[in-house]
């Protein structure tokens, strides 16, 4: 981390400034130029608080080097990280498509859909059982009762399965669960990620609706820090003030992780546009974009669905996304 220091910054200042940093556990480097005098600060600089620094009187400007993020960075893990589910992998040259309706709404609804999505194509079925919803009014999903419907269709086609958790009380009901996931809205549940830490299965871990790409990098890291490394990341789309899609999908997320991280990263097409026309579209770009898998949302009756219908595709429509975003891979 580099501090750069205001030309009128006296020897008392940047005295006192470097005995605090160093109080601080960081060696201090000082280099005196003709206009600007630099600290460069070395040693872990995860700890220090950059607005803080930044805040003081004497200091100009503070440039940190070196990521807060450090077992998620690829510096420090140049490989790939690859994870398994299951038997079968994501990462690396590894890609899943994960298919499945928004939330769980009957066993016969999971169980056909289930066949569908695995007959196109799909390795892992997805499915909500506690859904976030917006209003308390809707529906808010099948709960306990909708993991065991999901775990019935993973009996009956074989496919692991994907759900969404969002309180870490109602961990006990995941435990034949194969990933679990992290909601948007609750991608910054310290609290939940620090127990998801503590537990060895796989966390998808979807992007917030407003959060930086270093912040979901920071929440991947409060899991890893907790032991567990088994961290797929998902870009599902943030706001802006566009409105013709319900989110915008930041698709340059895909290769700025892929530099930033080892972690693999899916896309979520569905919750980006909000539109089933628009799904096709997007998760062929993230594909060809380098994502490591899709996470795709599929009804067999989207117009009665009780969550997400607008953007759920029919299974017929998923086979030809399913075969397109084949090609695609092709080509790469
Ligand atoms: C979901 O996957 O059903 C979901 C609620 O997604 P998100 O958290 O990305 O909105
Ligand atoms: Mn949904």
């Amino acid at each position: 981390m580099i501090a750069v220091l205001k030309q009128n910054a006296t020897n008392e200042q940047i005295e006192n400034l470097t005995e605090w940093l160093e109080g601080r556990g960081l060696n201090v480097h000082l280099s005196r130029g003709e206009f600007h005098t630099i600290l460069g600060l070395i040693g872990d600089t995860s700890k220090v608080d950059t607005e803080l620094l930044e805040g003081l009187e004497m200091v100009e400007s503070v440039k940190r080097i070196s990521e807060p993020f450090k077992n998620a960075n690829r510096q420090f893990h140049p490989d790939d990280s690859i994870i398994e589910v299951c038997g079968l992998k994501i990462g690396g040259p590894n890609f899943q498509i994960m298919a499945g309706p928004c939330s769980v709404e009957s066993e016969e609804q999971i169980i056909n859909i289930a066949k569908s999505v695995k007959a196109a194509g799909a390795s892992i079925l997805r499915g909500g059982a506690f859904k976030p919803r917006t209003s308390p009014y809707d529906f808010q999903g099948l709960r306990a009762d909708g993991i065991e419907l999901l775990l019935e269709a993973k009996k009956q086609t074989g496919m692991p399965i994907v759900t969404e958790i969002m309180n870490a009380n109602h961990l006990d009901l995941f435990e034949q669960v194969d990933i679990i996931q992290v909601g948007a809205r609750n991608m910054q549940n310290f609290e939940l990620l620090k127990e998801l830490g503590l537990c060895k299965k796989p966390i998808l871990l979807k992007r917030g609706l407003a959060n930086t790409i270093q912040e979901l990098l920071m929440s991947a890291e409060y899991i890893i820090a907790g032991g567990n490394r088994n961290i797929i990341l998902c870009e599902r789309g943030i706001r802006t003030f566009e409105t013709y899609s319900r989110n915008t999908l930041d698709i340059s997320a895909v290769p700025i992780l892929y530099g930033l991280t080892h972690l693999p990263v899916v896309v979520d097409p569905s919750h980006a546009s909000g539109f089933a026309r628009l799904v096709s579209p997007l998760a062929l770009a993230a594909t060809a974009a380098g994502a490591h898998g899709l996470m795709i949302e599929v009804h067999n009756d989207p117009v009665n669905a009780m969550c997400d219908g607008a953007q759920s595709l029919t299974p017929e429509e998923f086979t030809l996304v399913s075969q397109k975003v084949g090609r695609i891979r092709e080509v790469l």
